[in-house]
């Protein structure tokens, strides 16, 4: 059975790589999430595709540096509907939550828990293409459609290695991200030590762009954006999974 982590602030806040493995597969993720996604790949290999990791762990001066770069408009902000926003005409509230739609804030991005993924499936195009995770790469009839079709399947029927999808319906916070998967077993224990109050006090720092407003809306922001209801974790699955041990 793996020893589960103390989470310190940093932990979870993407600021201490220590649980990350940074050599076995594509991109650096949570050492926990390597034979389960080794499991998986097996599953769907089987089954004719070719799943590959675009994203995995991210570190805190990673995210940071991308919305302070929103922030700032030095990379294109998008609104609700992923038209560029005009941002000359926003007040710094709006501009928080057009962000928030499509980035993390720094330091409450699932990705510093190296637990979530963004993935694709690599034999539905030539190596030539590029991945971009938009909606109509992920939807049914676009080029990975299938791959998450498949996906949607095994996650329904418990038999998708602790894989599942945070962020599969819009309740008008964070957009539906397809692509996005979290490992349950790890990511549901990250998420447990996550409050509102602790995650305010860890990345309320002054290299923080917008971050007075950041403040006076947090309670909203943890709500809509940050947290994820426990009712979406497969919790059975959850506990059968950590029962046999992760990665040990
Ligand atoms: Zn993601």
């Amino acid at each position: 059975m793996m020893q589960l982590p103390i989470l310190t602030d940093d932990l979870l806040t993407g600021r201490d790589d220590s649980f990350i493995d940074h050599d076995s597969l594509e991109r650096p993720v949570h050492i926990a999430l390597v034979p389960a996604w080794r499991a998986l790949l097996g599953a769907a290999r089987a089954a004719g595709f070719e799943p590959a990791i675009a994203s995995g762990f991210r570190s805190y001066q990673r995210q940071l540096q991308i919305w302070n770069d929103k922030a700032a408009g030095r990379r294109p902000v998008l609104d609700a509907c992923g038209e560029p926003l005009a941002m000359e005409s926003c007040d710094e509230w709006q501009l928080v939550r057009a962000i928030l739609r499509w980035s993390a804030l720094p330091g409450a991005s699932r990705h510093h828990w190296g637990t979530d993924i963004d993935v694709y499936d690599r034999a539905a195009v030539d190596d030539a293409y590029i991945v971009q995770l938009t909606p109509d790469e992920v939807a049914d009839d676009g080029p990975f459609g299938a791959f998450h079709c498949w996906l949607d399947a095994r996650i329904a029927a418990g038999e998708s290695f602790g894989f599942f999808r945070p962020y599969a319906a819009d309740c008008g916070g964070i957009a539906p991200e397809r692509w996005h998967l979290s490992y349950a077993p790890m990511a549901s224990y990250y998420q447990r030590q996550l409050s509102g109050p602790r995650l305010l006090q860890a990345l309320d720092t002054e290299s923080l762009a917008l971050r007075d407003s950041v403040r006076s809306h947090w309670d909203e922001i943890f709500e809509r954006f940050i947290w994820v209801e426990a009712a979406r974790y497969p919790v059975e699955q959850q506990a059968r999974l950590l029962a046999v041990g992760v990665g040990s």
